[in-house]
């Protein structure tokens, strides 16, 4: 946290292990006050940060990615304590977004500085540039399901474009920022990176304390009440939201390998994943094959609290309940699950189920359900498959597998990623953009699109020599209006001709 903070403060929370319930840590409740402290000491820092060479940016960060890899069990015990998530998938979170923090300084500088770009004929006496400048300081409010991964998507980019940074982790994994802020001061000796703790408030306040951008992640609703905060004072956002990302199997598909990515992308990290499988179309002619090997793999898969266990326990204890009622709704409509039910739903963890009939319009195929649970469905052909792939208000990521077909159908999928004969492996290529379309949210972390995003392009034209037309003068003569004339004759006239009936 930032050093200048009023320390009389008394209002804590706690972070609690959502496997045994015990207390991980206790943290501050930072006021609106706390949080306009911390977006001013990170705008001071920013001053200094924003004005070094990308090459020293880059450096500082590289120290960083340090530190955090020499303590990589140290951060993924944090991760695991407080989101109940296994040791490995910590450790493979952590280490994926090591590996973005490493993309996003190495390429800041070739995406970022200034270029030259053409000025055309008739601004051919100017020569015309342009640049990515920082905005400042970014506010980053981040969620609980990947507390490593997903914040640094925004965090990552934002500083390696020259940005300070105010992060707002989830109150359900407060030790998981204030542990990335504290080893960022270590590494870099400045406070451009700061963290702030707290409940929904502390984020609301984080959109109205003047910093240049907030980068949301978390769900649709909240993400309308941090954009409704953003416009009163015209601050742009990010929105990173949920979806209900399909898989589409073809005939000539893998069959092995589609249910092993299936029951993978469906159940890691207990289904708590916003590009997390949801849904599956299959071609008819290999439902029957696909689905007996989805069951048989998902059959040797538990979630519960042994040290060995893949599955960890659902971190956020209300989301208990959206399962539970989404499997209900499926069951109630005529649905049946082929592996666990309403059963599968305990007081933390939530086993595999597997859903089949479930009518198209029911909550398991429309909302975000964010457990362990995916629904099968069978399909006559690929349209069919694509068209309901289509049919939701989500638009994140999706799924394909064929051998034939695989970017023909993948084209055709409204969503801003999809993964051809694997899954998820979008967000794993630091070189992609990573962000949906409709109720997904708007704009992109990751890649130059990332980069560029917690940025403002800086054009400049600059006169070379007097130019041959006068146009921007009210010396412009008659003679000059018809010379322009005669070149836009030449250069635009000879267009397409509108067709007569
Ligand atoms: P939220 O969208 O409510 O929370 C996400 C982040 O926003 C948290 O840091 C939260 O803080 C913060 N926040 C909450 N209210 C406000 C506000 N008014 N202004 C600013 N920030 C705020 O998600 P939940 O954790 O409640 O999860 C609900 C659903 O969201 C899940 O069931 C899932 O469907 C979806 N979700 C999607 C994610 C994704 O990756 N796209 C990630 C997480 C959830 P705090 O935690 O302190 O309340």
């Amino acid at each position: 946290m930032t050093q200048q903070l009023d320390q009389t403060r008394t209002e804590t929370f706690d972070s609690l292990n959502p496997i045994t319930g015990d207390v991980v840590g206790t943290h501050p409740v930072h006021s609106a006050a706390d949080v306009e402290a911390a977006v001013a000491s990170a705008r001071e820092a920013a001053a200094w940060w924003s004005a070094l060479s990308y090459d020293e940016r880059a450096r500082h960060l590289t120290t960083w990615r340090g530190v955090i890899t020499r303590r990589l069990a140290q951060l993924a015990d944090v991760m695991h304590q407080e989101t109940g998530k296994p040791h490995g998938d910590a450790t493979l979170e952590a280490a994926l977004a090591i590996d973005h923090l490493a993309w996003a300084g190495g390429h800041a500088e070739k995406v970022l500085k200034r270029r030259r770009v053409p000025s055309g004929l008739l601004m051919a006496n100017q020569a015309a540039s342009v640049e990515y400048r920082p905005l400042g300081v970014v506010g980053v409010i981040g969620p609980w399901n990947y507390p490593v991964f997903t914040p640094m998507g925004s965090i990552a980019y934002a500083l390696a474009a020259g940005n300070a940074v105010v992060f707002k982790p989830s109150e359900y994994t407060p030790g998981v920022g204030e542990w990335l802020a504290r080893t960022f001061v270590e590494a870099v000796g400045r406070p451009v990176f700061q963290v702030v703790t707290g409940l929904g408030d502390t984020g609301a306040a984080l959109c109205r304390a003047g910093v240049d951008k907030v980068a949301f992640t978390g769900s649709t609703a909240t993400g309308k009440r941090v954009m409704a905060a953003c416009a009163e004072t015209l601050t742009p956002v990010v929105i990173e939201a949920g979806g209900k990302d399909a898989v589409i199997v073809d005939s000539d598909a893998d069959i092995d390998a589609a249910a092993d990515a299936t029951l993978w992308g469906a159940c890691a990290n207990a289904g708590q994943t916003c590009t997390g499988v949801e849904r599956v179309y299959v071609h008819e002619r290999v439902y029957d094959q696909f689905l007996d090997a989805l069951v048989e793999k998902a059959q040797g898969l538990r979630a519960d609290a042994t040290s060995g266990s893949q599955l960890g326990p659902i971190t956020m204890p209300k989301q208990l309940d959206v399962i539970r009622s989404h499997i209900q709704d499926a069951l109630d409509r005529g649905g049946r699950a082929v592996v666990g039910g309403i059963d599968a739903v305990g007081d933390r963890f939530v086993q595999p189920t597997i859903l089949v009939d479930v009518p198209e319009d029911s909550l398991a195929v429309q909302e975000e359900t964010f457990g362990p649970t995916v629904t099968v469905a069978k399909v006559r052909d690929m349209d069919e498959a694509i068209a309901r792939t289509n049919a939701t208000r989500y638009g994140l990521g999706s799924t394909v597998f064929s051998k034939a077909r695989g970017m023909e159908i993948a084209e055709r999928i409204r969503s801003g990623m999809t993964a051809i004969n694997g899954v998820i492996t979008f967000a794993a290529i630091p070189s992609l953009p990573f962000g949906g379309v409709g109720d997904s949210g708007f704009g992109r972390i990751h890649g130059p699109d990332g980069l560029r995003e917690f940025t403002y392009p800086k054009a400049i034209s600059r006169q070379r020599f007097k130019p041959v037309l006068a146009l921007t003068s009210f010396t412009r003569t008659e003679k000059a209006d018809q010379q322009l004339a005669s070149i836009m004759a030449i250069l635009h006239g000879r267009g397409g001709t509108i067709p007569k009936d």
